[in-house]
């Protein structure tokens, strides 16, 4: 049994919100995997350490939790083609690229969406796969290995598309699937990696794609295996006019009343995006406890809107951040997007909206939205899982509040990031990670997916 003395940050943001969250200024004791004594300044930890981490030039914070991400689309960043496109026009031209997915390209993208994350600062991530072409039916297992490869935890979800163009939905009919082959993977993977309990490493969650891409049997037969295995549901809502439109046009409803119809609004669920509402929306949503990936960077590429994320959370809605797939944000910098989040809601609310409750989403929020209580907080009890940043780089030179500068001052690299009790990242780097081989090999995938 080893223990660590994570000794007086710089600075340190907890994101304990409970009214008697100690001063937590001299630092953390970590025992194994799970944090044991948070310290005040001055205090010393109660029995002896083997190890003492200084951390007297880092800001001390949570590892930072994505709710929202397609990994696989990494290969299409920053495409020509649709970079300057809205998101029914941006689909429809990159499905049928999707479409040539391959499992090693998949297993690059996924590798390179994780170690982008985990370098940000990211522990605990989600992902939405939900391109299943001929030959790539082992997707989420492809994931889990490079999952446990890179050391963080993750909810990986089963997406999926029924509703092709033949019957009216958005995708070509090459990226669709038979529901009961959906159903029946679907149980499979949930049966072979979904974990439970404290310090679970992966997790599985169901999750058909969107209103416009899914059949109405699909949603709620997914509803019904997901209360039936005990997993959580996932689903893009609300992102768009365009997707109000379609819902009112094909189910007479809008999308909360569509959801509603389907059995998904429950505390079981949480939305992508999540942009559209009105304020009775919001409420039903939030006696639900149904929760929200708020997505800031994906909004403003696609200029989807800006979601009312002070009023969700003040109706009770669990909110948490997502920097949503490769091709609309175009990156996976997690810290990154607690600043486009911070600066999107003081757009929609003010320049009142602080800084805390902006790394309040990232963090404790975002735990909630995945439906996780041992992550997400620096409190007794809690996984290890946190993020070291040193502020000594030109961009926060001149800087005051170590915590506010982390976010205004862009941060986008942590220098040391533990998931569990292990180093995961190690000066800015993860060890035993190739990353120019990587890159180049990834590159060379991108390119054959373009290219076909
Ligand atoms: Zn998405």
């Amino acid at each position: 049994m080893t223990r660590l003395w994570i000794k007086n940050p710089l600075g340190v943001f907890t994101a304990d919100d409970t009214p008697d969250a100690p001063d937590a200024s001299g630092g953390l004791v970590v025992e194994n995997a799970v944090i044991t004594e948070v310290l005040a300044r001055g205090a010393e930890p109660s029995a002896p350490v083997e190890e003492v981490f200084d951390a007297s030039q880092h800001v001390l914070t949570p590892g930072l939790i994505n709710t929202h991400h397609h990994f696989y689309q990494t290969l299409t960043r920053a495409w020509g083609l649709v970079a300057d496109a809205e998101l029914f026009p941006w689909l429809t031209g990159l499905y049928p690229v999707w479409a040539r997915l391959t499992p090693r390209a998949l297993e690059l993208a996924t590798t390179v969406a994780l170690a982008e994350l985990l370098l940000s600062g990211c522990t605990t991530a989600a992902d939405h796969h939900y391109v299943f072409p001929p030959g790539l039916d082992e997707a989420i297992d492809i994931q889990v290995s490079a999952v446990r490869r890179l050391g963080l935890r993750a909810t990986l979800t089963r997406g999926s598309m029924t509703l092709g163009q033949d019957d009216g939905g958005l995708p070509p009919q090459s990226v669709v699937q038979p529901l009961d082959t959906i159903l029946e993977d679907s149980a499979r993977l949930v049966r072979t990696y979904h974990e439970t309990g404290p310090g679970a490493q992966v997790q599985i969650a169901l999750a058909p794609c969107s209103p416009f891409s899914v059949t109405t049997d699909a949603m709620r037969e997914s509803a019904r295996l997901a209360t039936e295995l005990d997993v959580r549901l996932h689903t893009h809502l609300a992102e768009t006019l365009d997707e109000e439109d379609f819902c009112r046009e094909r189910f007479g409803m809008r999308t909360v009343d569509y959801l509603e119809s389907v059995g998904w609004l429950t505390d079981r669920t949480w939305l992508g995006h999540g942009i559209h509402f009105d304020d009775e929306e919001i409420s039903r949503l939030g006696e639900a406890g149904t929760a929200v990936a708020h997505c800031p960077t994906s909004n403003m590429r696609l200029a989807s809107g800006i979601a009312r994320v002070l009023e969700l959370e003040d109706a009770g809605v669990p909110v948490g951040l997502g920097v949503d797939g490769s091709a609309s944000n175009d990156a996976s910098t997690m810290v990154a997007e607690v600043r486009q989040a911070l600066y999107l809601q003081r757009l929609r609310y003010g320049a009142s909206v602080p800084v805390h409750r902006a790394l309040a989403w990232g963090t404790r929020g975002s735990a909630r939205v995945l439906g996780r209580d041992d992550v997400g907080v620096l409190a007794v009890g809690k996984q290890a899982d946190l993020a070291l940043w040193r502020l000594d780089e030109l961009r926060f030179s001149g800087s005051h509040d170590p915590v506010a500068a982390l976010v205004l001052c862009a941060a986008d690299r942590a220098d040391r990031v533990m998931v569990g009790g292990q180093w995961r990242v190690v000066d800015g780097r993860i060890p035993d990670l190739d990353v120019d081989a990587l890159v180049a090999e990834h590159s060379a995938a991108a390119r054959g997916l373009i290219s076909g």
